[in-house]
């Protein structure tokens, strides 16, 4: 059986849901989880519930928590170890900036952001020119490198052993980048790439204090907030919160639109979503043509209705 290296990644200790979906896309293979320097054993029952064959703790002399690339060189180090066919993460932050390292130090091909993987075959299905079209990729490589795009797939639970492994990569120096600093957006607030439903404000929002409506509702069913561009740009929201072309990329179980017209610009950054509901005053609204549920009817009537049934 064919192994693939997983890069497992954490919250508050906990693996993140959208990495579970990751072992998911590598079911039928030897799974190895990898967790850097944190306590693997921990996350032992969670991840054998997911299908870890292996759960690889990778620590080094050195330390690796604030540097980048030494932890790239770590797991490069753990792939040579380890000869894996395969090494999948999660299109995130850490999985963007880690998995473009990885593939510079053992020099092989890298797909990022894919919404479908096949390790067998060495084929990745990924969104190009805004989403407007979806390609297969065959990856010619001694590896498949590969980002998943987060939510992309349901994690589904297969119990296997997990092992606990120690694994040591032998590195030396300070790294040549050190994160002095890390700011959150905002405390206890969920991460609006990797949740599992998000609820976004379009220009219809009107004031940037409007939003309280969609926190309000998105606390009630653990859902991250959104904007439009045309919100951002009028000041309601800030640049992180934006979805689309110019901002962030979802696909959330459930997205909720409100005053949002569906502007093709916008469409891109959440098109992979599963259920999209649209809430637009406007019956005619381009949105009503690309959702999966329409409420026709003003934001500031629908909403508190909705957070009140939630
Ligand atoms: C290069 C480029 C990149 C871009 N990148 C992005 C991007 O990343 N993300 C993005 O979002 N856009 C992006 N845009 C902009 C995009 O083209 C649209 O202008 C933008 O998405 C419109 O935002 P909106 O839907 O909030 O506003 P509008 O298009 O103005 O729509 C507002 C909607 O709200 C409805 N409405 C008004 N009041 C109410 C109410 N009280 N209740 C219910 N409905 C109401 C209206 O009927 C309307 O449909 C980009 C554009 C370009 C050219």
């Amino acid at each position: 059986m064919a192994s693939t290296g997983i890069l497992i990644e954490t919250e508050n200790n906990n693996v993140k849901e959208t990495s579970l979906g990751v072992m998911t896309a590598a079911a039928g293979q030897e799974i190895y989880a990898l967790v850097l320097e944190q306590d693997a054993s921990a996350m032992k029952e969670k991840l054998a519930e997911y299908g870890a064959s292996h759960i690889v703790s990778i620590t080094s002399s050195v330390d690796l928590s604030a540097s980048p690339d030494l932890q790239a060189q770590a797991l490069a180090a753990a792939v040579k170890e380890y000869e894996f066919e395969a090494l999948l993460g999660t299109a995130s932050a850490i999985g963007r900036d880690l998995f473009a390292r990885v593939a510079a130090i053992i020099d092989e091909p890298l797909v990022s952001d894919c919404v479908q993987v096949n390790i067998a075959e060495r084929k990745v299905r990924k969104s190009h020119f805004s989403g407007k079209i979806f390609a297969t990729l065959k990856v010619n490589g001694s590896i498949l490198l590969c980002t998943l795009r987060p939510n992309s797939i349901d994690p589904v639970a297969v119990q296997a052993a997990g092992e606990l492994i120690d694994f040591t990569a032998d590195l030396v120096g300070s790294g040549l980048i050190k994160i002095v600093e890390t700011k959150k957006a905002g405390a206890g607030k969920v991460d609006l790439t990797e949740a599992p439903i998000v609820i976004t404000g379009g220009r219809a929002i009107k004031a940037a204090e409007n939003y309280t409506m969609l926190e309000a509702a998105a606390q009630k069913i653990g859902a991250a907030v959104g904007a439009s561009r045309a919100a951002v740009d009028a000041g309601y929201a800030p640049h992180s919160m934006q979805v689309g072309q110019t901002g962030k990329t979802v696909s959330p179980k459930l997205y909720i639109a409100c005053g949002v017209s569906g502007a093709v610009q916008h469409f891109a950054g959440m098109k992979t979503s599963k259920v999209i509901v649209a809430i637009n005053e406007d019956k005619d609204a381009p949105i009503f043509a690309k959702c999966d549920y329409g409420i026709v009817g003003d934001i500031f009537d629908v909403v508190p209705v909705l957070t009140e049934k939630l």
